[in-house]
């Protein structure tokens, strides 16, 4: 790499910080990644992947596409495979386990593509050369991002500095980029809201699922609704691993905002369940003993009013963290980091040097907000229609079904192409100003 070459500065090591960076270098640019952990590191749970994901990866570069490609897991019977998931009546107490009430299907191009976040992340670190990343690095805050040709400056816990000539904040849900970018800890958005629901999660081998639900059950993707809860499975580990994320609505407040999981006993998952039928006791007998429990926050309320400042710009739930019921949170991280690294690998960025920066930053804000935002928004929405308690529909099937179709086809029909030319039009005509 020459040494004249500008510095990107990657805050965040998660699936957007190691997407974008690989989209990064394979345009050429210089990019160094800063990861608080000691390695890359995902949990050993499931995602699902929309297909504007799908388009997204292979936009960012076709070898993050070849890495999902190793790992994705359809479901598993032929007759489903443009399923994304068929809802079930969870609290369908008359049925036997394994035949609840088939309420509607929702399916698209892809169907349903979900792959272990580990392995998924463990193929894509591969394709991050050596020397790009720094572990042990937690950013503090950033100098001199605003104003000026200088380097930006990041400040890190360890006490020790580095320079780049913009910074994009992949840090997550608790971005302190964010923070920064808001000017504090606590500003209004600064921190993610609990939305009063939480979730447990399990990964449970096929063929104990299929003993105990049948071939059907647990080999696809399913969603179970009902009052105040909803459980969703699907196969991960090429059909050898059923996941599970079991959720609950409370009117509770997290104990701890600090830290966004707890353990939890399987009495609890049951507590919370007991009101439905028995195909969803069955899913819960499978679950450990011991569990965690994940604390559903996003940034819903006060939403950050633009995704940049100066050279510092969010991408994925640094600056849109989401509920995770639409299932494309992740998706969502893709789309940003497709549309920034086209950007900033555009000649024009470059030739106008810090400006240039500020630009791409700009062109990336005004374009992706409306997008990411509304997904924020309808992501809640769709939780609360799953466990029929939206405003204006409750239990009535036929509107869930209308919803929640309309709301996912919104983002599974984005053409990452399409934002990318609309993303370079806006680049052109701030550059032009
Ligand atoms: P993160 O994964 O949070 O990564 C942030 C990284 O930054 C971490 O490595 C962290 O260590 C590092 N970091 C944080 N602070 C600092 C700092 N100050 N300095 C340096 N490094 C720092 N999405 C889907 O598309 N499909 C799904 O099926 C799906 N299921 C989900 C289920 C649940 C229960 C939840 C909670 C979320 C789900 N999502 C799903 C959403 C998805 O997980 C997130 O959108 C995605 O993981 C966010 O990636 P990220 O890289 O932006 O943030």
């Amino acid at each position: 790499m020459a040494a004249d070459k500008p510095t990107i500065a990657i805050v965040g090591g998660g699936i957007s910080g190691v997407v974008l960076a690989i989209a990064l270098i394979r345009r050429g640019l210089n990019v160094q990644v800063y990861e608080q952990a000691h390695a890359f590191g995902e949990i050993g749970a499931g995602v699902a992947f929309s297909p504007n994901s799908v388009r997204a990866m292979q936009a960012c570069s076709p070898d993050i596409y070849a890495a999902f490609e190793e790992v994705v897991t359809h479901n598993q019977s032929p007759s489903k495979k443009k399923v994304w998931f068929d809802f079930q009546d969870g609290y369908d107490k008359d049925s036997k386990v394994g035949e609840e009430k088939l309420l509607f299907t929702l399916t698209n191009e892809y169907g349903a593509n979900s792959v272990h976040r580990a392995h998924f992340l463990d193929g894509m670190v591969k394709l991050v050369p050596e020397g790009v990343t720094h572990f042990k690095k937690h950013l503090d805050t950033i100098e001199n991002a605003t104003g000026g040709e200088g380097k930006v400056t990041l400040k890190f816990h360890d006490g020790t500095t580095a320079e780049a000539d913009a910074v994009l904040g992949c840090d997550g849900i608790k971005a302190r980029t964010r923070a920064w970018m808001l000017g504090g800890d606590d500003v209004p958005g600064a921190a993610p809201v609990y939305t009063h629901k939480y979730a447990y999660r399990g990964l449970i081998p096929m063929q104990r699922a299929v003993d105990a639900l049948g071939d059907d059950n647990a080999k696809n993707g399913k969603m179970h609704l009902g009052k105040d809860g909803h459980i969703l499975t699907f196969p991960v580990d090429h059909g050898s691993v059923m996941n599970v994320v079991a959720f609950h609505t409370t009117s509770d407040e997290w104990p701890d905002a600090k830290h966004l999981t707890m353990p939890a006993k399987k009495e609890q998952a049951y507590e919370d369940f007991k009101d439905f039928g028995p195909t969803v006791h069955k899913i819960i007998d499978m679950l450990e003993p011991e569990l965690d429990c994940w604390a559903i926050f996003d940034t819903a309320v006060d939403p950050v009013p633009a995704y940049n400042k100066g050279r510092v710009c969010l991408i994925g739930d640094a600056g849109h963290a989401t509920s995770p019921h639409h299932g494309a949170g992740a998706g969502m991280c893709i789309e940003d980091a497709a549309i920034m690294a086209d950007l900033l690998a555009d000649p024009s960025v470059h030739e106008a040097g810090a400006k240039g920066f500020e630009a791409a930053f700009q062109a990336y804000s005004d374009c992706r907000k409306e997008r990411t935002q509304s997904l924020v928004q309808t992501s809640r929405r769709s939780g609360d229609l799953y466990e029929w308690r939206a405003e204006g529909v409750g239990a009535d099937i036929e509107k869930i079904h209308k919803e929640c179709k309309a709301m996912n086809e919104q983002i599974w029909n984005g053409q990452v192409d399409e934002m990318i030319r609309e993303a370079k039009s806006c680049l052109a005509t701030i550059l032009k100003a």
